[in-house]
């Protein structure tokens, strides 16, 4: 965190409540924001609609107060719910347990909160702020490119994204869209019919967002310079990201060693020995992130592939997952000190990703963990599943050069030899260097974006300034 703190108003008096989606990757970016918020002062309150028992993790965040609020879903069979159903629910639930809890709050702080930061996929929380004489800001946990994307599909915004000039290339505004086929976009907009809800959800991210005060986005300007400045001159966006624990991106700094609330168990100690018995940048980290499933198919290619890649391997294959496995690839993987690669139900991803021995990522491209790849510098191998991960992926590996991807074959299945292909390539191909070197100049943009100074810290000092300005 930067050392230059904003203006010196009573800071501890001015309160701020922070509204996060119960999924990891909502999270995540949200509470490292709070810390960092609460490192300049602020008093933060972080509430999270969840029942306490999903909550037992809960370390590293003594410097925000956490809140659990109900998600009414106590007496309820969630897995009988349609999406639909679920998400209804949940905004009801929410949107009620929110309301309480503001009156609650306004009633008994002599300086109550004038200023709520909430996932933007909540955006009914901005008229609940609104109703109760408070501002808004809408969290953005997706990266710059997904939105506008967003905003076109739901007529927001037009753009001629590809028109062709006389000469017959291709046009595009902004121009960086050209890069983007049309299986590209976010999927909920490729295939309008397959995930209503979803779409209906992301969408309505910017049926109010004009209301909004500030529109505070986890990326930062000079990865997405472009588009910031693009959607920049119609809103007034705020770059804050990456919000990685700084002790990841100055290893001076003493700070906490995760984000602060897991709801998984991670198993740390085991990656840990794991990686640190292997020799520098051997070992590519696998890893589908908190929701995605892959298809039986798909998962025995990719174990497949995995198995006969020349690397080591760390693979999180969470417990839902587990019986997707072929049969005999654990006692394949070999025994003891000597096998090729660890199975883990969760791990602790920033450190495992900061670690020496990691060569390669391969990822599914959510946008939190294409952010700390990024910022860590370590080269990706991407196969997107779904949501805005085709986008990120597409980025990855056209835009900011640092990654590879997985092509499917004409019955959409990335092969096993696709796979072990594409590894090897960038563990040790004629591509490596070119992309590891990209990596490393990006993790030093991150990082400058971040300190003292860079484009992201001084967001979040105006920022500060702003909420400080409001007054106590
Ligand atoms: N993560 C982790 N351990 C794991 C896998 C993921 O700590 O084994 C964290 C990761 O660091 C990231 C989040 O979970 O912050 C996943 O968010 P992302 O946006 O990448 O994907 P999602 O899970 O939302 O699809």
């Amino acid at each position: 965190p930067s050392s230059e703190q904003p203006k010196m108003h009573p800071a501890k008096d001015v309160n701020v409540l922070v509204l996060a989606h119960p999924v990891q990757g909502h999270i995540n970016p949200m509470l490292q924001f709070s810390k960092r918020l609460a490192s300049m002062g602020l008093r933060v309150t972080f509430l999270i609609p969840m029942s306490t028992e999903k909550s037992l993790n809960l370390v590293n965040a003594s410097s925000i107060q956490v809140e659990y609020i109900s998600e009414g879903l106590d007496n309820v069979e969630v897995d009988k719910l349609s999406i639909d159903e679920y998400l209804e629910h949940l905004r009801v639930s929410v949107s009620r347990s929110l309301s309480d809890f503001i009156q609650k709050h306004q009633s008994c702080q002599e300086n109550p909160a004038k200023v709520l930061i909430y996932d933007s996929i909540y955006c009914w929380a901005l008229d609940m702020a609104m109703e109760h004489d408070m501002h808004g800001a809408s969290f953005f946990t997706q990266c710059v490119v997904s939105c506008i994307y967003y905003l076109v599909h739901q007529g927001t915004v037009k753009l001629p994204v590809e028109a062709v000039d006389g000469q017959g290339r291709v046009l595009s505004d902004p121009p960086v869209m050209s890069v983007l086929g049309p299986n590209d976009f976010p999927s909920f907009v490729v295939d309008v019919d397959k995930y209503p809800a979803i779409l209906k959800l992301v969408l309505g991210q910017f049926s109010n967002f004009r209301k909004a005060k500030w529109l505070l986005f986890n990326t930062f300007t000079e990865l997405e310079e472009e588009l910031v400045n693009w959607m920049g001159n119609q809103w007034s966006l705020m770059t804050v990201g990456p919000t990685i624990p700084s002790v990841y991106m100055d290893k001076r700094l003493e700070d906490d060693k995760d984000y602060g609330l897991s709801l998984f168990e991670p198993e740390a100690e085991a990656c840990l020995r794991w990686l640190d018995s292997k020799p520098p940048r051997s070992t590519v980290y696998v890893s589908f992130g908190s929701l995605a499933s892959l298809g039986e198919d798909q998962m025995e290619e990719l174990a497949s592939g995995l198995r006969s890649m020349k690397s080591h391997l760390l693979w999180v294959v969470r417990e839902s997952e587990e019986k997707k496995l072929p049969r005999n690839f654990m006692q394949e993987l070999g025994l003891d000190d000597d096998k090729k690669g660890l199975v883990v139900r969760w791990c602790n991803q920033l450190q495992v990703l900061s670690h020496g021995s990691v060569g390669c990522f391969m990822t599914y491209c959510g946008w939190n963990s294409t952010l700390e790849s990024l910022s860590l510098g370590v080269p990706m191998v991407v196969m997107p599943q779904w949501t805005d991960q085709p986008t990120n992926a597409t980025f990855i590996v056209e835009v900011w050069k640092v990654g590879l991807r997985v092509k499917a074959n004409e019955r959409g299945v990335m092969t096993a030899e696709e796979i072990e292909s594409c590894v090897n390539e960038i563990m040790g191909g004629e591509r490596r260097k070119e992309i590891r070197e990209n990596s490393l100049k990006w993790k030093e943009i991150a990082k400058l974006a971040i300190d003292k100074g860079g484009s992201s810290d001084k967001n979040i000092q105006e920022f500060v300034s702003n909420v400080l300005d409001l007054g106590t």
